[in-house]
C-alpha cells in the first residue's frame, strides 16, 4: 500500500489540478477553489484513519478536531454566549481529537468497511449535507465539496489498489483487490449501518435536481 506521504502529495496534487480547472472555467470563486482543494486532500488521507497506531491517524485526527471547532464556531457563534462558545469549542476539541479516534480504533479493522467505495460514497454525502444544511451553502456549492472529498477518498483507493501490484507488472501482491471495494463481506453488519446512516442523512442533502444539473454541467464543459 502507498503510504502518507504518496497518498497526501496525490491527493493534494489532484485537488489542486480540479481545484484550479474549475477556477479558470469560471464555476467557483477563488476562495471556493482553496476548499475544494482542502476537501479533496483530505479525503486522500481520511480512507486510513482505520490504521491503528500510526503517526498519519494523529495528524488525521488533528486536523479532523480542527475543522469540528470551526463548524461549532460557525454554527453556535450567533446561538450562545462567547464563554459558552469557547468551552464548547474546547470540549469538541478534546472530543475529537482523543475520544473519537480511541472509539475509532476500538471499533474498526484496518482496510475493513471504512476503506471501500461505500464508505466514499458515505463520506461524501455527510459533507454534502453538513456543507447545505448546517453551513447554509448552495446546494450546488454543497454538492461539489461532497464529490471533491470522495473524489480524494477514490485517489487514496486507486493508489492503494495500484500499489498493490508487483512494479515488475508480473504478479500481484496478495493485497490486491482489498483497497478498492464496494464493501466489506467480512463486516455485512457494519456495511448495513453505513448504509442507514446514509438513509438518514437523506432529508439534509441538497436536492438531486442540483445535483444532476452539476454533472450534466461538468459533463459538458469536459467535451
Ligand atoms: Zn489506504
Amino acid at each position: 500500500m502507498a503510504n502518507f506521504r504518496t497518498h497526501f502529495g496525490v491527493a493534494s496534487v489532484g485537488g489542486a489540478v480540479v481545484a484550479q480547472a474549475g477556477w479558470q472555467a469560471s464555476q467557483w470563486s477563488g476562495w471556493q477553489a482553496i476548499t475544494i482543494a482542502m476537501l479533496v486532500a483530505l479525503g486522500g488521507i481520511l480512507p486510513d484513519i482505520d490504521a491503528d497506531q500510526s503517526q498519519a491517524i494523529r495528524l488525521i485526527f488533528n486536523i479532523l478536531a480542527v475543522i469540528a471547532v470551526v463548524l461549532a464556531v460557525l454554527v453556535l457563534q450567533q446561538r450562545v454566549t462567547p464563554a459558552y462558545l469557547f468551552a464548547v469549542c474546547g470540549g469538541v476539541y478534546l472530543g475529537m481529537r482523543y475520544l473519537a479516534g480511541a472509539i475509532f480504533a476500538r471499533f474498526t479493522v484496518h482496510r475493513g468497511l471504512w476503506h471501500s467505495l461505500l464508505a466514499a460514497i458515505v463520506t461524501g454525502l455527510s459533507t454534502a449535507a453538513i456543507s447545505f444544511s448546517l453551513l447554509g451553502q448552495t446546494e450546488r456549492q454543497a454538492w461539489i465539496h461532497g464529490l471533491a472529498l470522495t473524489l480524494g477518498f477514490l485517489i487514496h483507493l486507486t493508489l492503494d489498489e495500484l500499489y498493490s501490484v508487483d512494479l515488475t507488472g508480473a504478479r500481484l501482491k496478495r493485497s490486491f483487490g482489498t483497497a478498492l471495494k464496494l464493501f466489506s463481506w467480512q463486516a455485512p453488519g457494519s456495511a448495513l449501518m453505513l448504509v442507514l446512516v446514509s438513509a438518514h442523512l437523506l432529508s439534509w442533502l441538497p436536492s438531486l435536481a442540483a445535483l444532476r444539473q452539476l454533472v450534466t454541467q461538468s459533463l459538458a464543459l469536459w467535451h
